[in-house]
């Protein structure tokens, strides 16, 4: 119900949990966050409050500074902690607001190249198809448009990939999704109140748009592949 994401120069963990915290008053059964560090991707996961998965990581700390965050509110799967997102597939990790409307045919392919799933949840099926298209030799960003592309129904997704601690990929079809913009930092978030403490320079993806984020740059496109340019605006909220 709600994402996060940090490509900062500060540990990421502490980040996430606290914009995650900013978007408890969507609701939520779940959280978790993946990060990369040494390259190496990670993820945390508990059910309930968020300050369950605050003494989670007391425990089992995650460290990096490149992560992705979510409060899940459970549409497919009951909640517990092997359907809680961030969903991870080898070397992908997820998280998704929203309904794969067509996650049953998704199966279905994925069935057919010998993939099988290990929730049950729609949002999994994002995670696998994106690790098959880096199996089969694609590019992260070109394996995440690929997935986009067959995804049907409602959703803001962001992806986080092994390997790659300077890479955030995003897409907003049916669920709001922001951009924060910060100094040699970038942010996702479902909205601009998440990434307050952060930044306050914002851009809002359109619908259909998806966007291929480093820490020193954004590539925006549109549902037709077309560079699409999305104002930034600088917004005032207290924090
Ligand atoms: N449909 C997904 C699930 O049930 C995402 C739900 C949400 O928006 O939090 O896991």
């Amino acid at each position: 119900c709600g994402i996060v994401g940090v490509l900062g120069n500060h540990e990421a963990a502490p980040i996430l949990v606290e914009a995650l915290k900013r978007l408890e008053y969507r609701g939520y059964d779940s959280a978790g966050i993946a990060t990369v560090n040494n390259a190496r991707l990670d993820r945390r996961r508990a059910v309930g409050k968020l300050v369950n998965l605050s003494d989670l990581l007391v425990h089992e700390p995650l460290a990096g500074k490149a992560g992705i965050g979510h409060t899940r509110w459970a549409t497919h799967g009951v909640p517990n902690v092997g359907n809680a997102h961030p969903h991870r597939a080898g070397g992908v990790a997820v998280v998704h607001n929203g309904i794969v409307e067509n996650f049953r045919e998704l199966r279905a392919y994925l069935a057919e190249a010998g993939i099988g799933f290990e929730t049950d949840t729609d949002t999994e099926t994002v995670a696998l198809l994106a690790q098959h298209f880096c199996d089969q030799g694609h590019s992260p960003v070109d394996a995440a448009a690929k997935t986009i592309a067959m995804l049907a129904g409602a959703y803001a997704l962001c992806f986080l990939f092994d390997g790659h601690d300077d890479l955030l990929i995003a897409a907003r079809k049916g669920s709001p999704l922001a951009i924060g913009y910060g100094d040699g930092e970038m942010f996702v978030g479902s909205d601009a109140i998440a990434l307050a403490p952060m930044t306050d320079k914002i851009s809002y993806l359109e619908e259909g748009d998806w966007a291929v984020i480093t820490r020193t740059s954004v590539e925006i496109r549109d549902s037709h592949g077309t560079i699409a340019n999305r104002e930034i605006r600088t917004i005032n909220i207290d924090t």
